[in-house]
């Protein structure tokens, strides 16, 4: 199609081209505008002058400010190392959104003086090792004018490299020919930067032309600029990237839109561009993955990566993969770990054990009751923004040391401990044994509520309702005449819904003799059969001490779940079915009851709180009888804190019903945890601030 057909199918978009033409010129291929395919499409978009040019009035017409480091005409000296020369103000087409839109095709006439005194300069300064022949379009110069320059340049000692930039091959493939590239082998090491947007303009005329260069040994690699309405799509860039990498072209940088006069209307936002590359990282070769630019004004070329680094410590650094998980990478263990100063505010540090991928020789629940990343990061930031010095210190093998240098006044503590059935209390207890306060239930209590069976003993003592029950060690244990089935068999010594699975529920003695074997094998440890009650469940969370404060109550349902699955809360239904992507919200707060009910569980809720010793904070999990009695079912004094909303973390949900911020949530637990140790809420730095001031 050659541009007069062109106007002819299109006339009426001639005017607005006629006077866009006459501020910013216009040229093409008829090879180039065959390749539209219909009006307004990418490669439209990329050669037909738009009348939105002239409406930008904002931008700037040289943004990367290449006039001030213009030492000599045609020659940009920007980096210590490379110049560019422009060579040529012409191109086989003018791209609406050319970042030299100022320059190209204007009738400034570049001299072969004024390129000798550019190679001049190049010859002078010792220190330039590469040199980008661009322009404008350095091709549409004649082939002898070309080699001239070449020669000239090759022949200057400490030039180590020559690159041409050239949009050629891609819009005017034909003047890729077999003399040119002869020529041009004669000057290796040379590289040809070639600049193509759109998988569209890869056809069998670009391919030849990339093949013949390729095949004359000359490395190819592509610049292609992030288009607004052409090429802003992972799917686009993908494709574009993998059909360049397969006619031999390395994608070498994707730009940012420069703030360019006129080409306003091409620009996406950095963040889209970040985007696209987190969708493209890691998900493709690495080969087809170009490095994003910015080339903000006056700042020269800046890469820019999605956020992959999470949380720095001196010990090691948490990472996000491409898949979005995190994992851990620690420094050498050489590294002397320096304090920080941290005058007049208290160190606290969160103390936490991170979540694993279970082993391939566990349950797939082995870890279910540890936190991800995000939480102790975002416990972490309610601290700080309160004042405090926050650190993560993760509750392994080397915590005792870890604690001690990092000269901490306070400890927030959701470790949940390692290996043994009293684990919850091992923090407690290393932190008791060094003076260091910390939030939440002490030994004692984090030891017996994590066990069920003591729990339930200490809540019957004190007439606390809770569901009767039978401990068994061993599959084959006589069964007690005081229970009676259906039975929940569970692990003894876990939170979570560990362990507890659909079909956990059981009827008979064959069962239960299947459950407590499917316990005691996979977990370690004795089962608990506890008599399973019918009624309504519920989720009461507690905060603080004094008195402690009941806050709204979450009801869990169970109505929408299909039939089969029982009615509880077992590993299938907190994991699978109550996440952020099931449509159905099985977590109501406040739960719909009436006020004698409400009074009764707060009433039971209390009651257990204090015959257990808990401080600071707990979640406890209850069902009503046939009587709507509630029973104590579970407590836990490390409820989970995820922040997001939408995971359903009950603690948390409950507060936000309350109508506390997660920042509040964490403070709060502070400072009630502060007041215990007889700490005013101005507390800076205690125990060891005289001994920081030295
Ligand atoms: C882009 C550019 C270069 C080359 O930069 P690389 O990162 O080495 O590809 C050199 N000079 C100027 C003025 C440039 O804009
Ligand atoms: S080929 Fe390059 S220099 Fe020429 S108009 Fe297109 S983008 Fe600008």
């Amino acid at each position: 199609m050659n541009l007069k057909e062109f106007c002819n199918k299109y006339p009426e978009v001639v005017d607005d081209i006629q006077k866009v033409k006459r501020v910013y010129p216009m040229k093409l291929s008829e090879y180039y505008l065959g390749l539209i395919k219909e009006k307004g499409d990418a490669i439209w978009k990329q050669c037909i002058p738009d009348i939105k040019e002239l409406e930008d009035s904002l931008n700037d017409e040289d943004p990367l400010l290449e006039e001030e480091y213009t030492p000599v005409p045609c020659l940009v000296h920007r980096y210590p190392d490379r110049v560019l020369l422009l060579a040529s103000n012409k191109c086989a087409m003018y791209c609406r959104f050319c970042t030299r839109k100022r320059k190209v095709g204007k009738e400034v006439t570049i001299t072969k003086e004024m390129i000798s005194s550019a190679i001049d300069y190049i010859r002078q300064h010792k220190e330039v090792r590469d040199v980008i022949i661009s322009g404008g379009d350095p091709l549409m110069l004649d082939d002898d004018i070309l080699e001239w320059i070449i020669k000239g340049i090759r022949e200057i000692k400490h030039v180590e490299i020559i690159r041409i930039g050239t949009r050629v091959p891609c819009t005017l493939p034909s003047r890729i020919t077999p003399e040119l590239v002869n020529m041009l082998k004669k000057y290796h090491p040379l590289f040809v930067n070639v600049h193509f947007e759109h998988p569209a303009e890869i056809t069998e005329e670009s391919k030849k032309a990339c093949e013949l260069l390729a095949d004359a040994g000359i490395p190819l690699n592509n610049q292609a600029v992030l288009l607004k309405g052409v090429n802003d799509d992972v799917k686009v860039l993908k494709e574009l990237f993998h059909k360049l990498i397969q006619i031999r072209v390395k994608p070498y940088y994707l730009y940012q839109a420069d703030q360019v006069k006129g080409t306003e209307h091409f620009r996406t936002t950095i963040e889209e561009g970040i985007d696209i590359m987190h969708k493209m990282i890691g998900f493709t070769s690495g080969m087809c993955v170009p490095q994003f630019i910015v080339d903000a004004p006056g700042g020269g070329k800046i890469p820019l990566l999605p956020e992959y680094a999470q949380h720095r410590t001196e010990e090691s650094l948490f990472l996000k993969n491409f898949e979005g998980k995190i994992v851990e990478y620690k420094n050498p263990l050489s590294i002397e770990v320096k304090k920080k100063s941290t005058s007049g505010r208290m160190r606290i540090a969160v103390v936490f054990n991170m979540k694993k991928e279970a082993a391939k020789n566990m349950p797939e629940d082995a870890y279910a009751e540890f936190d991800e990343i995000t939480v102790p990061l975002a416990i972490k930031k309610a601290l700080e923004k309160k004042g405090h010095v926050a650190e993560l210190v993760e509750a392994n093998e080397s915590f005792v040391e870890k604690i001690k240098q990092g000269d901490y006044d306070f400890v927030f503590n959701i470790a949940e401990g390692l290996n043994s059935g009293a684990r919850e209390s091992q923090i407690p207890a290393i932190l008791d044994m060094l003076g260091i306060p910390y939030t939440g239930s002490g030994v004692l209590t984090q030891a017996i509520t994590l066990d069920k069976t003591r729990t339930k003993e200490i809540l019957m003592y004190h007439g606390v309702p809770t569901p009767g029950y039978q401990l068994f060690n061993h599959w084959d244990e006589k069964i007690s005449k005081n229970i009676t089935f259906p039975l929940i068999i569970k692990p003894n010594a876990e939170g979570s819904s560990k362990g507890i699975r659909n079909n956990s529920l059981v009827n008979n003695e064959k069962e239960l003799r299947k459950m407590v074997k499917f316990v005691v094998n996979n977990y370690k440890q004795a089962a608990l059969a506890e008599e399973y009650l019918e009624g309504r469940e519920f989720t009461v969370s507690i905060i603080g001490n004094n008195p402690p404060k009941v806050l709204p109550i979450v009801e869990i349902t169970f109505d929408y779940l299909p039939s089969g699955v029982h009615k509880f809360d077992s590993y299938e239904v907190k994991w699978y079915w109550d996440n952020p992507t099931n449509p159905v919200d099985p977590v109501v707060c406040p739960a719909k009851i009436d006020d004698e009910l409400r009074k009764k569980i707060e009433d039971v809720a209390l009651r257990a709180y204090k015959a257990l010793g808990i401080v600071d904070l707990c979640r406890m999990d209850m069902r009503l009888d046939k009587q709507g009695t509630p029973h104590v079912i579970d407590v836990n004094a490390l409820p989970g804190l995820m922040p997001d909303p939408l995971e359903n973390s009950r603690f948390p949900k409950a507060c936000y019903t309350a109508g506390m911020s997660y920042e509040k949530i964490i403070n709060t637990v502070l400072s009630e945890a502060m007041k215990r140790y007889g700490l005013p809420a101005e507390t800076k730095r205690l125990k060891h601030a005289s001994r920081n001031s030295v």
